[in-house]
């Protein structure tokens, strides 16, 4: 009846409350983090297969809040880009990566993470604020990799596709993030032009165990698309071993190394 609704939302009134109020405050703070120095990027290490060798690292946001402690990006990165203020922490977390990559050419690879708003609100200055980035920077080009997931692709797919090519242009590689948990993975794979494809963790867990051969069929289809492959999320020496015999050639994940805010320890090449 409509008295048992009334009750029911009566009974979770306070709670809406402060989840609004909590949010609200969330909003003010993020607002300022970055003004503050809440900021942090982390660097996770992406290694060869079987080899172990760092080829390239990950650049990860993380947020140090002053009274809540750490905030995970995926609790804050959506509310960020929701309130219009992602695009200025996206820039800084582009010039940093870039600055500390460059001079450390032995850490190879660094790969940073874009965001809808980036791609979909002010598509030329995408392209204009890698380039700044790389100029400022001195970071070569190739060295520099832009991780964007599907939901991305989902809007505007000619501009989308034009921002694309003129920042293959740049020289920088477009991988294709979280590969498999959206609904048209494969035609994606078909109409944009990445370099690199990221195997989700999610397929590294249940199929490293339950179904290799799956792990195997994914490699293969996109390699036979020309794109490189890394198997996300491996933990354990077993769920390595499928990744192994499945013939992947990066991987990333806890097993090799968490996400720091140093980089991995990589040899220093001999002086
Ligand atoms: P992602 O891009 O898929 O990044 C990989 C996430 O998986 C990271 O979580 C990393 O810490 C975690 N991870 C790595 N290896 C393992 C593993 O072996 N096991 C498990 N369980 N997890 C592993 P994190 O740092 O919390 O980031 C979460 C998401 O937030 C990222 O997912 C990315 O979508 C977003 N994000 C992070 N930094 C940025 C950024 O600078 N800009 C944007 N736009 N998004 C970011
Ligand atoms: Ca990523
Ligand atoms: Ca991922
Ligand atoms: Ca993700």
């Amino acid at each position: 009846t409509k008295d048992e609704g009334r009750g029911h939302y009566r009974l979770f009134e306070p709670q809406m409350k402060a989840s609004v109020q909590r949010r609200r405050s969330l909003e003010v703070d993020l607002r300022r983090a970055a003004a503050n120095g809440e900021f942090e990027v982390y660097y996770q290490p992406v290694v060869a297969v079987p080899t172990r060798q760092v080829v390239g690292h990950e650049a990860l946001l993380r947020w140090h809040h002053p009274v809540r402690g750490r905030i995970p990006p995926d609790h804050f990165i959506p509310l960020a880009e929701e309130i219009g203020v992602i695009e200025p922490i996206s820039e800084w977390v582009l010039a940093q990566a870039c600055a500390v990559a460059a001079a450390r050419p032995e850490v190879g690879r660094i790969a940073v993470n874009l965001s809808a708003g980036q791609f979909t609100s002010r598509r030329t200055n995408l392209v204009q604020q890698i380039c700044a980035a790389l100029a400022a920077s001195g970071l070569p080009p190739g060295r520099l990799e832009l991780e964007i997931t599907e939901t991305m692709l989902l809007k505007d797919t000619d501009a989308v596709l034009a921002t694309l090519h003129a920042l293959k242009g740049l020289g920088v590689s477009i991988a294709m993030d979280d590969f498999g948990t959206g609904f048209s993975s494969l035609d994606y794979l078909t109409r944009f032009p990445f370099d690199r494809v990221k195997v989700d963790r999610s397929f590294i867990h249940t199929l490293a165990h339950e179904n290799p051969l799956v792990l195997r069929a994914l490699n293969e289809l996109c390699r036979a698309f020309s794109m490189h492959v890394t198997a996300e999320g491996v933990e354990t020496e077993q769920q390595y071993r499928a990744v192994i015999a499945s013939g992947y050639t990066e991987a990333q994940g806890f097993l090799f190394g968490r996400p720091e805010p140093r980089f991995s320890s990589v040899p220093r090449p001999p002086r």
